[in-house]
């Protein structure tokens, strides 16, 4: 009987022992490994889901980059998605929340630099404020807080303190000549301590050195002093300024001028306000008074777009600088036939 029995003190029972338990152990291993490859798997898949669904949400940007260890770079570039189709709230809940995870300083000032501009082009220009003047606490020379800092300032109408930053950029040896040009211009006009009359000689001294400002010149003077502007109009290059002439009311033309001049002439005939023109150089103007000339009966109208010089992006509105690049006075006006054309158009076929 005792044969049968293998000896618990049997040494070929205590290797078969060693030998059980590491296989155990491997097969539990191995068991445990398969089954935390399949989470993560299935996690993947459903993160890849949400994401093909543009479904992210802060705390998965986080994972991005804790989790599954997405370079910081990429996790910025899928962020700006949210920037570039104007979801601002989504973009600085997801900067904030990276905000908190990432600690070397030079991540810190990117992410600081991108809430700032969100908040920048969400209109939080408080916000934004406080978030450049955080970024120069730390790093006093950041070209990007303080030329977005001059920015607010100036639509702030902020224009001392905008001229301080201006002087900062100066120290960095940014060409501000140009800015400093436009800031002097913007205060004249905004100073309630001169004469209209006192503003425009300044605005002239600054446009005789640099036509730059000659929008701004011509904005002010159809505002404010309108005879020295039909005095001298003829002066200017009045194409640049063809959609304030259009939107001018009747009674603030000055007829007698615009006779003398063909370009006028010419605009207000399309307009229907004379009738003395025939054709302009202008291809939008020539169908305007072709029609205007004719029996037809076509309701034609003229709107405008604008188009900066520099990059070269379009703009509803005229804005003193670019909404796009933020270059200054680079808008030109484009006329374009209004869509009243084409409707009456199809409606005859
Ligand atoms: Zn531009």
């Amino acid at each position: 009987m005792n044969s049968l029995v293998v000896d618990y003190r049997d040494p070929i029972f205590g290797i078969f022992t060693i030998f059980l338990i590491i296989f155990v152990a491997s097969f539990l291993t191995y068991a445990y490994n398969i089954y935390i490859e399949r989470k993560s798997r299935k996690e993947y898949r459903d993160f890849v889901k949400k994401f093909e669904l543009g479904d992210l949400k802060e705390d998965d940007y986080i994972n991005l980059y804790t989790t599954y260890n997405l370079p910081f770079d990429s996790i910025i570039l899928l962020a700006s998605s949210f920037l570039h189709k104007g979801e601002y709230n989504k973009a600085v809940s997801v900067y904030q929340a990276l905000l908190l995870h990432v600690k070397e300083p030079v991540k810190k000032e990117e992410l600081l630099e991108l809430l700032g501009k969100t908040y920048f082009r969400g209109g939080f220009l408080q916000r934004s404020k406080d978030v450049y003047f955080k970024i120069l606490k730390f790093s006093p020379r950041n070209k990007q807080a303080l030329f977005h800092l001059l920015l607010i300032h100036e639509k702030l109408k902020d224009y001392e303190k905008a001229k301080d930053i201006l002087e900062s950029l100066d120290e960095i040896d940014e060409d501000v000549k140009l800015d400093k040009l436009y800031l002097k211009a913007l205060t004249i006009i905004d100073d309630v301590k001169l004469q209209n009359s006192e503003k425009t000689s300044l605005l002239l001294e600054i446009y005789n050195k640099n036509k730059i400002i000659e929008r701004l010149l011509l904005q002010f003077l159809l505002r404010f002093d309108k005879g020295y502007f039909w005095e001298n109009i003829t002066q200017f290059d009045m194409v640049k300024i063809i959609d304030l002439l259009w939107y001018l009311d009747f009674s603030d033309i000055d007829f007698d001028i615009v006779k003398t001049d063909k370009f006028l002439t010419d605009l207000y005939s399309a307009k229907g306000y004379v009738k003395n023109s025939q054709r302009s150089d202008i291809f939008e103007l020539s169908v305007l008074i072709s029609t205007k000339n004719s029996t037809l009966d076509v309701n034609l109208d003229l709107n405008f777009y604008f188009i900066c010089n520099k990059c070269k992006k379009t703009a509803p509105m005229y804005e003193t600088r670019c909404p796009h690049c933020y270059s200054i006075l680079t808008l030109k006006a484009k006329p374009q036939l209004s869509k009243g054309y084409y409707e009456k158009n199809s409606s005859l076929q």
